[in-house]
């Protein structure tokens, strides 16, 4: 047996060998850069390897032994028909490899400059709060228990006592996402009757979330009052009628009316609500509690300031500029907050025990003042003087590679998110051209390493702004451009 194993392992094939041949395959070299393949190939083969050394073991065990049986794979040939099984296995094992990494999630590097970016995942949550978040999963938890008295307790309590000190709201809920949260007030507060929105404000965030949707969704009819640039008070005032169950102000997150325009402040609303007798919403897309102003940022209210102006209920997003997990989160009047609650709703757009581990968590830092700790905050705050440090150790990294030639420029760097849609913060990014082929492909080859790295294109050169990059990523993207280097092209 033993013998047997030594025979196989033997067998096995060099890596460059494996990528020659499964390069020859049409589906892989249509789709995969040589480097992708090569560390499919590794993989491959340390997988056979741990097989073979494994296999006298899976013979005791009953269940594996009869399943491998039937399968009849390469392992259990005789070493004379070990090869072409093993071949047959190793392509199609590498293909499989090559497919895996397409799709399961995987860690990228985000060298966009882009903060919030919605598609590679949004927010990253501090390490100390990925590190409850951790333990709570790794454990049982309080989270529907009354310790005091050993009776259901409610998931929303834990949050509730963090979100009314840093809000000033009297109560909160928290649901999936901000999408959620507005059908929830729509379903609850205005089903079958109307909510009068501004024709400025009757937003589309990333295709799926429109508000003229979501209403309808919910249940609610959409009146819509002003133009598109100019809404003013009496507009709202004129369209209320008995049916009116809400007034709705949405944050324009990812446009600007600008030139010859009017909006109704929310304190106006309020004012007009209340005087009448309707609850008015503000649905704030990326909320926020601190202003950007000192970043260089257009102010935009707080979320405590909204909650000040006396509104019913405002909402936003967890995985904006708070900087935690996505999750929709709704603060204002007990009242309101409690016919929410009871909505069976509720319980469908509920989130989970690591969502509120994540939220309390980052929460809790804003609590302490430990701002500093939110990679948010972290990004959107450093300075164009170390994003130009950065750039420079960046440049210097790549100096000994032949192929490429990497210039610092001042460039901008987005928000996203939906957050501050027209501003932009200074960077100094590394601008990075190649000899071996051109932006474009280099940005794929890039995109499809083992650590996906996304970029973007300008002017024929290839981005990357040190805004978005962590301390780790920077030894990965030397490593994927050694590799550029180095493939045969
Ligand atoms: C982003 C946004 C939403 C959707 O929030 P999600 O948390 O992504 O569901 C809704 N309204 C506004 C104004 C937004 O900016």
């Amino acid at each position: 047996m033993i013998n047997d194993k030594k025979v196989k392992l033997r067998l096995l094939p060099p890596v460059h060998k494996v990528v020659e041949e499964v390069s020859q395959i049409g589906e892989i070299k249509d789709n995969y850069y040589i480097s992708g393949i090569t560390w499919a190939v590794r993989n491959a083969l340390e997988k056979a390897r741990v097989i073979i050394l494994d296999s006298d073991n899976s013979q005791e065990s009953g269940t594996i032994s009869k399943i491998r049986e039937a399968r009849a794979e390469f392992w259990e040939y005789s070493p004379e028909e070990f090869c072409p099984a093993l071949h047959d296995w190793l392509n199609n094992e590498v293909l499989k490899e090559l497919q895996d990494s397409n799709t399961i999630l995987r860690r990228i590097i985000n060298a966009t400059g882009v903060v919030l970016h919605t598609n590679c995942g949004r927010a990253l949550l501090a390490p100390e709060v990925a590190d409850y978040v951790a333990r709570q999963a790794l454990h049982y938890t309080n989270l529907e228990l009354d310790l005091e008295t050993g009776n259901r307790g409610s998931r929303n309590d834990h949050i509730q006592e963090l979100l009314i000190e840093l809000t000033g709201a009297e109560a909160s809920l928290v649901v999936n996402n901000n999408a959620a949260a507005v059908l929830l007030i729509m379903n609850t507060l205005a089903k079958q009757k109307e909510v009068i929105v501004s024709r400025g404000e009757l937003v589309e965030v990333g295709g799926s979330f429109r508000i003229p949707e979501v209403l309808k969704a919910g249940g609610a009819n959409l009146v819509e009052v002003g133009a598109t640039n100019k809404t003013w008070i009496k507009d709202y005032r004129e369209a209320v009628n008995p049916e009116t169950a809400l007034l709705l102000k949405v944050h324009t997150s990812n446009y600007r009316i600008e030139g010859f325009q009017h909006s109704v402040s929310t304190e106006e609303l309020v004012k007009l609500g209340g005087e009448l007798g309707i609850p008015v919403v503000e649905d704030l897309g990326s909320g926020s509690f601190l202003d950007g102003v000192e970043l260089g940022l257009p102010k935009e209210p707080t979320i405590q300031e909204v909650v000040r102006t006396g509104v019913s209920l405002v909402c936003f997003s967890g995985d904006k500029l708070l900087g935690g997990p996505q999750a929709g989160i709704i603060v204002g009047k007990s009242a309101l907050i409690e016919r929410l609650r009871e909505n069976q709703l509720t319980r469908a757009l509920r989130v989970d025990k690591l969502t509120l581990a994540a939220l309390a968590g980052t929460l809790r830092l804003y609590q302490r003042g430990e701002v500093s700790k939110i990679p948010v905050w972290q990004m959107l705050s450093k300075t164009k003087r170390e994003l130009h440090e950065e750039a420079e150790r960046f440049q210097k990294a790549l100096a000994n590679l032949s192929s490429l030639e990497v210039e610092i420029q001042a460039n901008n760097s987005f928000i996203g998110g939906g957050a501050f849609p027209t501003a932009t913060l200074p960077s100094s990014v590394c601008a990075v051209g190649t000899t071996k082929g051109t932006a474009g492909e280099l940005e794929r080859f890039l995109r499809q390493g083992r650590v996906p790295i996304l970029t973007r294109i300008f002017k024929d050169k290839v981005l990357f702004d040190p805004r978005t990059l962590l301390p780790g990523d920077y030894q990965e993207i030397v490593n994927r451009f050694e590799e550029w280097e180095n493939c045969i092209r």
